[in-house]
């Protein structure tokens, strides 16, 4: 399957998903999750029609961003665990943060961004301690500390439950995630990869993040 073959079978779930739900496709953004591709497949994604982008790492997609100077309607994502001390180059390269999960990082990035800069708190829901992400029951002392940082836009929650390749696993976290965000009034819900975002979609999704649906197996390290 070539890379337009894998972009128009996941615009067609994405379409059915939408459908069976009662929702609009405009609802929905769709991520490409580009890490560890090179910045050739992200530049032939733009071709096909793909606008956002999601990366994990910030060095990473600072040494593909050059390559990517002449794609002026590409946003990107960073998605993956940042640690404060990258905040400033994070600041510089992302249009969006999605994965605050302390009040430290918080104030760094607002320190840093030269603007606006739009962010989502990263929910830990699960107890596996090797996941980044604040736990739900410190999400309103951090909204309150993110929401005083006069540089940062604070739009939605984002999460990743424990991996299994079974919707069902993953359905309630993405349930769980929903509930909070209307709960504090966030309007954004980054949820789902490649293999369940159909039920995050059904469970109210904004943003899913679907890397190897689109870009193929990553190469391994
Ligand atoms: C890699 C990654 C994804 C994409 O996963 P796929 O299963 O390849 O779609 C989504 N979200 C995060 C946070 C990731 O690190």
């Amino acid at each position: 399957m070539t890379l337009r073959d894998r972009i128009i079978q996941v615009e067609a779930r994405i379409e059915a998903a939408v459908r069976s739900n009662g929702r609009r496709r405009e609802e929905i953004t769709l991520i490409a999750v580009s890490k560890k591709f090179p910045a050739s497949a992200m530049r032939e994604a733009y071709g096909l029609g793909l606008r956002t982008f999601g990366e994990n790492y910030v060095q990473e997609f600072a040494d593909k961003q050059p390559e990517l100077v002449d794609m002026p309607e590409a946003a990107y994502h960073l998605i993956g665990h940042l640690q404060s001390n990258k905040a400033r180059v994070a600041a510089e390269l992302f249009g969006v943060v999605q994965t605050v999960d302390s009040v430290k990082l918080a104030r760094r990035l607002n320190e840093n961004a030269t603007g606006p800069l739009e962010v989502m708190i990263e929910v830990k829901l699960s107890p596996e301690d090797s996941k980044s992400g604040s736990a739900a029951e410190d999400l309103p002392g951090l909204m309150e500390a993110v929401q005083a940082c006069p540089r940062l836009r604070l739009t939605g929650l984002m999460t990743m439950p424990p991996w299994s390749a079974d919707p069902a696993e993953t359905r309630p976290y993405f349930r769980e995630l929903a509930a909070l965000a209307r709960r504090h009034g966030l309007p954004k819900l980054s949820m789902g990869m490649s293999h369940d975002f159909e039920a995050a979609i059904e469970e109210g999704a904004t943003h899913i993040r679907v890397g190897t649906a689109i870009f193929g197996a990553r190469p391994k390290p």
